[in-house]
């Protein structure tokens, strides 16, 4: 079985994007805390009632109710997940590291490494396809068809809400808030990489699949 992986990394330093990678290549399972929360949302439940303001403004969920929603929609014991937005802080890191105990694979976290100076941009310019998922951006990944899913070929591509300025500030000092404890964590587990995430998204996915 293959371990499980914890992608722990900035907003926009291309965890969704490498995960999509490696949910191809190799046959993981991507699960995106954000993704669980904004389908919720969606669906209109009263757990999406009760973060929507919460993610309009870019402040954390409380780590139960994630861990739950995380917990209803994963087989750990037998299936290899790619663990996107969580862990967010050390207490997360100690939740999950419960949720995998019984797990019959090992865990590793990688901490993409990027100048956040670089990020804001990336984060304002990305969209994404409403339909499958795919992550676009305007200043280096555009679709062959504006506005178009090159991917799906579903018409219309969306702008997230908290992917504007401001909100992208506040999440971008939740990071820096929490990021040194958490590869902290993971270093005195001796179950950290780290890479330089701020090339092309292939050599980035070259220096992933390095570490296996
Ligand atoms: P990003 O990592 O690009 O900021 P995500 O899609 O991972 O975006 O998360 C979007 C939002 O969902 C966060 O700003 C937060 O409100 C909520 N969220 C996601 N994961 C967690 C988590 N592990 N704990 C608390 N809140 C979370």
């Amino acid at each position: 079985m293959l371990p499980q992986l914890i992608f722990l990394g900035a907003p926009g330093s291309g965890k969704g994007t490498q995960a999509a990678l490696l949910v191809k290549s190799l046959g993981y399972i991507h699960v995106s805390t954000g993704d669980l929360l904004r389908a919720e949302i969606l669906k209109g439940t009263d757990l999406g009632i009760r973060v929507s303001k919460l993610l309009s403004a870019g402040a954390l969920v409380d780590d139960l109710t994630v861990l739950e929603l995380l917990k209803s929609n994963c087989d750990t014991v037998s299936r290899s997940y790619i663990f996107d937005g969580f862990p967010r802080n050390v207490d997360q890191a100690r939740l999950l590291d419960e949720l995998l105990a019984p797990s019959k694979s090992s865990s590793m976290a990688v901490y993409f490494k990027i100048d956040l100076a670089d990020l804001k941009n990336r984060i304002i310019n990305r969209r994404s396809c409403p339909a499958c998922g795919e992550i676009y951006n305007l200043m280096f990944k555009l679709p062959a068809s504006e506005n178009i899913c090159s991917k799906c070929g579903h018409n219309g591509l969306v702008h997230r809400k908290d992917d504007q300025v401001s909100v992208v500030e506040k999440r971008l000092d939740i990071f820096k808030e929490n990021i040194a404890s958490l590869v902290f964590y993971y270093e005195q587990k001796k179950a950290l990489f780290e890479i330089d995430a701020s090339s092309s998204s292939d050599s980035v996915f070259e220096s992933l699949t390095n570490i296996f």
